[in-house]
């Protein structure tokens, strides 16, 4: 199962309070871990399983698209780019926003509309998977076994960082529980001030200790897509730092029942879509006010870290973005007396990911060929700890 020279967590490694996580896919695919119960099961869709639903009108439009654009698609075809590229393909479509030619613009926009739209009612309608049905008065069990330890150990280790280029909310359920031994967990709480300051105009007093960061946006995240709105692409939120209620479930349960349901915008009342950020050139003035000040804000917390545990992330050489994130944050030295910073990839196939973090960080990426669901294991089994039952 491992490889590299040593596991973080492991006695001969250091596991330090200075950690930053950096989070792709793999992690929220594999957040539900090893349950009995309900067997291992993945609570947010693969691409390809989001793409295989896809309503064929979408896929149409898209093609007709394709053939009548001048802006070249970062990809061979329509399939390729959903499947593979779905980042590129959504910079793609804002490329095509701005088209002086209003019928392409106008198509592009319906197009991005609804391929958000379906991408954000898919995950909502699969992260209920997260949710274990228990009966009684109770309703519903949270059971992202590997995000409930996550963000526990963010509770007893405040200076550690997390930051996910996922959009899916099933972390924040998992901060959300953690909270309910009150006080919620630091990083959780300035994430929330961060959004509500960042959305209400104002600025935060700085975070010198541990963040939680959503860089490519969230599902609690919406936009106005309507090009005649003033709120055209400008990102807002909607319930600001209010605590949800999980005993009550509704955080996932009203995306079960309404799985659709989106706010409708404050300014023409046309219904909105959740905020997808991927990398790319073609943000608006406002998406691109919170991708910088998002990014700004990890690239402090990997600044402040000496150590990086970068999980369940292939980086891609076409995320420059991230990549530009972490060789910024290498500038900065970590404010321990370490002699250097070091980086891990946890990953099924950690160990072709490393080669390729460390050919573009020129910075040696040590590597654990583990799943999610694996890692937390092992470091459980350091510790002599068992995974918390769900009675
Ligand atoms: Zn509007």
């Amino acid at each position: 199962m491992l490889a590299g020279s040593r596991l973080p967590g492991s006695r001969d490694h250091r596991f330090t309070t200075d950690t930053c996580w950096l989070l792709g896919a793999g992690a929220s695919l594999d957040a539900i871990g090893p349950n009995e119960e309900i067997g291992v099961r993945r609570c947010v869709p693969l691409t390809v399983d989001l793409m295989r639903e896809i309503q064929p009108n979408i896929v149409k439009r898209l093609k007709r698209l394709h053939r009548r654009a001048n802006v070249p698609l970062p990809a061979t075809d329509i399939h390729e780019a959903l499947t593979y590229k779905l980042g590129p393909c959504i910079d793609w479509l804002k490329a095509l926003c701005n088209e002086r030619n209003p019928t392409i613009a106008n198509d592009a926009i319906l197009c991005l509309q609804d391929l958000v739209r379906h991408i954000a009612s898919e995950i909502k309608d699969d992260q209920v998977e997260a949710t274990l049905a228990h009966g009684g008065s109770q309703g519903f069990i949270f059971c992202a076994e590997n995000y409930l330890w996550l963000a526990s150990s963010c509770f007893h280790t405040p200076r550690w960082s997390v930051i996910t280029l996922n959009y899916d909310t099933v972390l924040d359920r998992a901060f959300e529980e953690i909270g309910l031994r009150d006080p919620r967990t630091s990083q959780y709480d300035s994430w929330r001030e961060l959004v509500e300051a960042h959305f209400a105009n104002k600025r935060m007093s700085p975070v010198k200790i541990g963040m939680y960061l959503k860089i490519h946006g969230s599902l609690d995240i919406y936009e106005c897509l309507n090009p005649q709105c003033k709120l055209f692409r400008s990102p807002f939120n909607t319930r600001g730092n209010e605590r949800v209620n999980v005993l009550k479930s509704g955080f996932f349960i009203e995306s079960l029942a309404s799985p659709d349901a989106a706010p409708h915008c404050t300014s023409c009342n046309r219904e909105t879509v959740e905020l997808i950020l991927p990398p790319g050139h073609n943000n608006s003035q406002e998406e691109t006010a919170f991708h910088d000040l998002v990014y700004g804000e990890a690239e402090q917390a990997l600044g402040r870290a000496d150590t990086w545990i970068v999980l369940g992330y292939s980086c891609p050489d076409y995320d420059v973005d991230v990549m530009n994130l972490m060789k910024g944050a290498l500038k900065q030295k970590p404010p321990t007396p370490q002699p250097d910073r070091s980086i891990w990839v946890v990953a099924p196939d950690a160990d072709s990911v490393a080669h390729r973090l460390t050919q573009h960080l020129q910075h040696y990426v040590g590597f654990v060929k583990s799943s999610f669901t694996e890692f937390v294991d092992q470091i459980l089994q350091i510790k002599g700890i068992e995974r918390p039952g769900l009675a």
